[in-house]
């Protein structure tokens, strides 16, 4: 079974598009069914619902991370970043962790084949994808990057992006160009799902940063914050 590549297509933008055609089919043709990613079983509950949005109103975000202000920071800095819409989108949902990969399909309860597409590994998650599997490793490796601190398979995208805000200022601009090749990366993964032919790292990386180039030579230098003036109070005579 394959995805219907032109219908999807021509009735979905791009993002959209890719993060449908990114979805492993299921090789025993089960029906489809809506899931409620907030319990075990799949299932909508009340309960669970009103957890989810106590820790998004708690947090500002994601649930499980150590530090809410820090956190609150990544989404501010994330949002703030001089890319385009759909390359923070996808860091926004990479730290949201709900990037379809193979483990995260899983999580959903989504039957799912074999392990990561690019290099057979049996697990597939986000981190792997863009840090530790062979053709993220390809990639890096020609970037000659260096990273203030070391990135290990339990790391999130989130703490990855809090650990990188930290370390803006003595390597301004890192942020930006580690979100974009983490982009052409997975963006590579998807299209190497889908037609099975995949590129050299060094084009991923050549693809990702032209991206990144061509979009801040046309939008100018990302403008600091607007000062607002402090408001004056009315005080009683
Ligand atoms: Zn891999």
């Amino acid at each position: 079974m394959e995805w219907k590549l032109e219908l999807i297509r021509s009735c979905f933008n791009e993002e959209d598009a890719d993060a449908i055609l990114s979805i492993p089919l299921s090789l025993h043709r089960s029906k489809d069914r809506m899931i409620w990613a907030k319990t075990p079983c799949g299932k909508y509950t009340v309960k669970s619902a009103y957890r989810l949005a106590y820790e998004e109103n708690r947090d500002g975000g994601k649930a499980d991370c150590s530090n809410p202000s820090a956190r609150k920071k990544v989404w501010k800095g994330l949002w703030r970043m001089n890319l385009p819409q759909k390359v923070k989108h996808f860091a926004w949902k990479a730290c949201r962790d709900i990037l379809a990969s193979k483990e995260a399909l899983r999580q959903r309860h989504i039957a799912v084949e074999g392990g990561c597409v690019l290099c057979g590994d049996s697990m597939e998650n986000i981190i792997h994808i863009l840090w530790f599997c062979a053709h993220a490793k390809e990639v890096w490796a020609s970037s000659k990057f260096t990273f203030p601190f070391n990135i290990g398979p339990n790391c999130s995208f989130l703490h990855v992006m809090e650990k990188l805000q930290r370390h803006q200022e003595s390597q301004p601009g890192l942020t930006e160009r580690f979100v974009s090749v983490c982009w052409g990366i997975w963006k590579e993964r998807n299209v190497v799902r889908t037609s099975g032919m995949g590129k050299p790292g060094r084009i991923t990386l050549k693809n990702s940063l032209g991206l990144m180039d061509e979009y801040q030579m046309a939008e100018g230098p990302r403008k600091p914050a607007a000062v607002i003036p402090e408001t004056i109070r009315w005080k009683p005579p």
